[in-house]
């Protein structure tokens, strides 16, 4: 559908596509064309359109939805200490959406260098953070700096996975702090070698550099586990999180470990939405339903989404050139330009992206089921069976 006259400024590349309404996977654009959603409004969606527990916590919130930040408020009360239920102690800050949360960590961590005489800043090539200053200068894509150069002082890059070059790089800047994606999500949905976080936390550690761990992406269940980081034994210092945690309500939080929290002073930061009364209400819903069912049901589910795609990879090999991801993250490996199977996929009525030219990524709402699975699978196929129908007839 071409876009009606609009004064939204032009710094996305949308889908030419106007949604309207959904339940549960499934969405419908304004002309009743349905889909079904494998990207979840980007990993926010937890779980998927009108839920009922998400409806039942809006509806709880509206005779005190903001109160600002100078106020007590009992479900940012409750939702901190269920956070700290959760990390076993860690202190909770919230904020607005993902990138605000990386600040609020590099605020902290820069905080923490102030007592120890160090400001550097060390992330991962190949990594995202956000787009604000703070994090855009530790997200080392020129495409995203170089516009906006200069950033903020002192971010420096690592190779991604090379134990040696974190050393070097730890040994060489002394930096306060460190940044790690447990899976690079929009890097192309890249898990970190196995053992690579575990070993890293423990140089940063001797180092005297805080470990911020950003689960903005892999965080709230999304790998079947509460934090992406779990499966490596470790306790970052700092832990941030966003995306599925509201459920389609803006909030972020960074969560520090107590001893770490404590370098925060009184009016050392602030932000008068974070973790209002509606955005906290809605959290506590999901973690409770995380809790209850929520994990669970992402590690049922998960097998079965791993199979739906190696079944892809084995009947279209001149197609799909592998997968990686864990839980309900996946990214799908093409030999063929991702995006044009990602519009072929919304032409076909299946919501997806392509973070890189070459894969395809899946970021279901958490509570699919097998009938999403078979549609998404049925789709994928016809995709991928009238690409080679295309490619053939154009040869
Ligand atoms: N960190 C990671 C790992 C992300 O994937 C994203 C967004 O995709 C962000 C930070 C930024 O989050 P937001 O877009 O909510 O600011």
């Amino acid at each position: 559908m071409a876009m009606t006259e609009n004064h939204l400024m032009a710094v996305y590349a949308r889908y030419p596509v106007t949604l309207s309404h959904g339940q549960g996977a499934e969405v419908w654009d304004i002309q009743g064309k349905h889909y079904w959603d494998f990207l979840a409004g980007i990993g926010v969606n937890a779980l998927g359109y009108h839920h009922e527990r998400v409806v039942k916590a809006l509806n709880q919130a509206v005779s005190l939805t903001h109160t600002s930040n100078l106020f007590w408020h009992q479900p940012g009360i409750d939702l901190s200490n269920k956070m700290a239920e959760i990390t076993h102690g860690y202190w909770s800050l919230w904020a607005n959406s993902g990138t605000e949360a990386n600040e609020a960590g590099i605020k902290l961590m820069r905080r923490y260098g102030k007592t120890v005489g160090r400001s550097a800043i060390l992330s991962l090539s190949g990594g995202f953070h956000g787009r604000t200053m703070g994090s855009l200068s530790a997200t080392f894509v020129p495409a995203y700096q170089d516009p906006f150069t200069p950033l903020v002082p002192e971010f420096y890059e690592v190779e991604a996975g090379n134990l040696s070059a974190l050393e070097e790089a730890l040994d060489r800047f002394k930096p306060c702090g460190l940044i790690i994606e447990a899976i690079q999500g929009e890097g192309g949905v890249v898990p970190l070698p196995p053992g690579y976080l575990s070993a890293a936390a423990k140089l940063a550690q001797d180092a005297g550099t805080l470990l911020m761990v950003d689960e903005v992406q892999t965080g709230m269940g999304r790998t079947g586990d509460w934090f992406g980081f779990q499966h490596e034994g470790i306790n970052p210092d700092i832990i941030t999180v966003a995306k599925g945690l509201g459920a389609g309500i803006p909030i972020g939080g960074m969560l520090a470990k107590k001893e770490v929290a404590r370098y925060f002073q009184p009016g050392d930061h602030g932000t008068t939405f974070g973790g209002n009364p509606l955005a906290a209400t809605v959290a506590l819903e999901v973690l409770d339903w995380l809790q209850s069912e929520g994990l669970e049901h992402v590690r049922q589910m998960a097998p079965k989404m791993e199979a739906k795609l190696v079944a892809l990879q084995d009947a279209f090999p001149e197609i799909v050139s592998g997968y990686r991801g864990r839980g309900l993250m996946w990214g799908l490996v093409v030999k063929v330009p991702a995006k044009t199977l990602v519009l072929d996929a919304l032409d076909n009525g299946l919501i997806l992206n392509a973070p890189k030219p070459d894969v395809i990524r899946m970021l279901p709402p958490l509570i699919i089921d097998d009938r999403a699975l078979d549609a998404f699978f049925e789709i994928m196929t016809q995709v991928f069976s009238s690409y080679i129908t295309s490619q053939r007839e154009g040869a």
